[in-house]
Parts: structure tokens; sequence; C-alpha cells
């Protein structure tokens, strides 16, 4: 299908990059970069990317240093990058709709109580069960009182109609997701991921997501959200992770794992590029460019990469 459309020249791929911008790119946020941006360049494809800002730990002076990091390896984008935080405006029209139509509701549990809700019999691990879902007028003002009372406000959630949503995956197959009744709202008045996401996807024009596989988990959501607003979802490619020695996902605190750190321990961005390639199962590359050249998302690992990180000499004793 993909094929015959580019074949036809009425398609163009569209794919994006959506950093949270915390801090500098690490390994793992890189290589999920590059890989998106091989497979949208292949296919004569734009790129485009997103900060993700809407959470406060996120508010930081690193978009600059992100976009120098992307830059640094030879990753390029089209037109301006979008930044959330100065978009509120669409997430409130695209909101105002689904309330419009009835299809969100106010959600009082605390933290704690969800966690209790979430260790419950009969319901998936990660799925909200619809306890604020049907209740009465009264028992609403009632809650909502309470709450002001102790200086807070309620959620927002979708009031969904389907439990699971089977979807294909183009590294990982066919899956079937969880679709509750997530949040599209914070108690603390601030959008939520799943929310954000699907409106600036479809916003942006992207036609294909290609992001870790920790996000595969949201995915039944985010599809069925699209069918919600009347756009069509993307195509899906997660990809594999890079872990650190212990097996978790790579992180900050794992020792030399941006650039600028592994540089101070003398790994250039073309051995970045070469460690990159090679992980994933391709001929060794020194350039995006001769990546570009040798990457295939049909023989890419499908395997975690385990990346033991050098200690940087800033932080040696
Ligand atoms: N902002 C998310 C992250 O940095 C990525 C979300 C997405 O690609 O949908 O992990
Ligand atoms: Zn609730």
């Amino acid at each position: 299908m993909l094929l015959t459309l580019l074949a036809e020249g009425s398609f163009t791929l569209v794919g994006r990059y959506a950093p949270s911008p915390t801090g500098a790119l690490h390994l793992g946020n890189l290589r999920t970069a590059l890989i998106g941006w091989a497979l949208a360049r292949q296919s004569g494809g734009r790129f485009v990317l997103r900060f993700e800002d809407l959470d406060a730990r996120s508010r930081g002076p690193f978009r600059g240093l992100q976009l120098a990091d992307l830059a640094t390896l030879g990753i390029d984008w089209d037109g301006e990058p979008l930044v959330q935080s100065k978009c509120h405006s669409r997430y409130e029209e695209a909101f105002a709709q689904l309330e419009a139509e009835g299809m969100v509701y106010e959600c009082y549990c605390s933290r704690r109580e969800l966690s209790q809700i979430a260790s419950a019999p009969h319901t998936p691990p990660g799925a909200y069960p619809g306890h604020c879902r049907d209740l009465t007028p009264t028992e609403r003002a009632w809650k909502r009182e309470e709450l002001a009372a102790r200086g807070r406000g309620p959620a927002f959630r979708l009031r969904t109609n389907e439990q699971t949503l089977t979807f294909t995956d183009a590294v990982y197959g066919q899956q079937t997701g969880i679709v509750d009744d997530f949040v599209l709202r914070r108690s603390d008045g601030v959008f939520s991921y799943n929310f954000v996401c699907v409106v600036d996807d479809a916003y942006q024009g992207v036609n294909q997501v290609c992001r870790g596989r920790d996000l595969l988990s949201s995915v039944a959501r985010q599809n069925y959200l699209h069918q919600l607003l009347g756009s069509t979802p993307p195509t899906w490619v997660h990809v594999p992770l890079v872990l650190n020695d212990k097996g978790q996902r790579l992180a900050k605190r794992d020792g030399a794992v941006t650039l600028e750190q592994l540089r101070e321990c003398g790994i250039e961005s073309a051995q970045v590029i070469w460690m990159f390639a090679t992980s994933l199962g391709f001929p060794p590359a020194n350039t995006v460019k001769e990546f570009l050249a040798h990457f295939d998302l049909d023989h890419m690992s499908r395997e975690d990469w385990r990346f033991t990180a050098p200690v940087p000499l800033s932080a040696q004793p």
C-alpha cells in the first residue's frame, strides 16, 4: 500500500522526532532520531521536529542544545520545530471539541487511590477502570467540593467505548493494546502526553511515527483518539532501545551518554554513528549519509542494544 502510493507520487512520507527538552540528547534518543530521519529521507519524505515541553520539568534552555546535537551528527529537519508550550489554543480547541461531544468526564481520584485501583482484579495492568465515569451530578458536586477544600481540581478523562485495539507495528508486528479512559488533562491543568501527541501529529501532517519501543503501549490509545478527532492515524515504527549495563533503559545518570561527554572520552561523532550502524546490524558507517545508504528497516536488528558508558573525564576522581 505504502509502496504503491509512493510509486504514484501522491504520497509524501512525513516522519517526526519529538524529544522532551530536559537536557542534552543521549545515545538512546539519538539512535531513535537517526532511524526516524533515515526512514523519512530514504523515501524522499519530510522530517519534522517537535519539542514536547508542556511539563514544567522540560522548560530549560535545552532546545538549542538538542538541535545542535542532531546537527552535529548530520541529522537535518524540515521547517521550524514545533514547541508545544506555545500551542495552547490548539489543545484548548481540540479539548473543547471532545467536551462538546460528551466525551470528557472529570476524575477525582488521587494518585494513591489510582495505585490501589491499579492492583484491583479484573483490570488490565495500567488501565483505569472508570471509577469516576458514571457518578451522578450530586456525587460530582460533592467530590469537586471535597477536592477544592484541599486546593485541588479534577483531572479530565476521555470516555472511551473500546477496551483494546489491535494495530500493526512495522518492527514488532501485530499488537493489541489497552484503550482505557485515559487522562486528557491533568488536575494541574496540563494537557496529557497522549492527547497533545495526537493533536500535534495530526497538525504537523505526520504519517509515520518512529520512536522507542517503550511507547508501544501508547499506540492503542493514540489510534483511538485519532479516530475520534477525525484524523488518520500514522503508521507506527517502534524501535529497539539502548540499555545500560544493568539492562535498564539508558539514562543521563549512566555515565558518558551525551555527545559532549563522549567527546570528552575521545569518542567522536563518526564513532557514534559507527556504533549505531553496527548495533542495528548494518555495515559500519561514519556519517549519516553512509548510514542512510545501508539502512533497511526489514533487516534492522530487533534486539535492544546494551551500552556500557565510559566515565567522563570530568567525573573521574
Ligand atoms: N517526548 C517523548 C520522549 O522524549 C517521545 C514521545 C513520542 O515520540 O511520541 O520520550
Ligand atoms: Zn477517578
